[in-house]
């Protein structure tokens, strides 16, 4: 069940049990990592909804926050279908690149096929922030370049830092 808000023309954001959320205990994690999804096929709020749980009951991660979920036009490849997005806060005592094959096996779980660039995904997990720490290597760039420039990103980002 959801409840919707317009935003503007362009724009909608969404409200649920689990979106946006706050874990009302502490974690054992070392680290604490923002991670962006989103995706645009299917139903993709059901997704998101079974992608917390599986979160939630996995030891490796403490699920810390959600934000609400945002309903926003294609960028790049604009023939497809609205995306919605969403940020997570975890706590996890993986390092950044360990952690990042942890969400690429998240993404394979639920199904992600890569085609091509901007192309249309069933999961797409991008990790924003982890701790405070620039990484830029071949695999992994963090913070996430752009992700300012997004606000795909910096909506529902907004609201889970105020
Ligand atoms: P995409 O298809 O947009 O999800 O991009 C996936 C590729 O981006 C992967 O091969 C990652 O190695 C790379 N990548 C670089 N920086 C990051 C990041 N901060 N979070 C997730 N993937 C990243």
């Amino acid at each position: 069940m959801y409840r919707k808000r317009k935003i503007n023309e362009k724009l909608d954001s969404f409200y649920s049990l689990r979106f946006p959320y706050t874990l009302e205990r502490k974690s054992k994690h070392r680290y604490e990592a923002v991670v962006g999804l989103g995706g645009n096929v299917g139903d993709v709020r059901r997704r998101f909804e079974h992608l917390f749980v599986v979160l939630q009951k996995d030891k490796q991660v403490s699920l810390i926050k959600t934000s609400l979920i945002l309903k926003n036009p294609p960028f790049g490849y604009k023939d497809q279908a609205d995306f919605f997005n969403s940020i997570l806060v975890l706590k996890t005592s993986m390092q950044p690149k360990v952690f990042l094959r942890y969400l690429q096996r998240l993404e394979k779980k639920f199904g992600r096929r890569r085609s091509f660039a901007n192309a249309p995904r069933t999961l797409d997990l991008d990790i924003i922030f982890f701790d405070n720490r620039k990484i830029n290597t071949k695999d992994l760039i963090i913070p996430h370049p752009f992700y300012s420039q997004r606000e795909s990103v910096m909506i529902p980002l907004a609201g889970v830092n105020a």
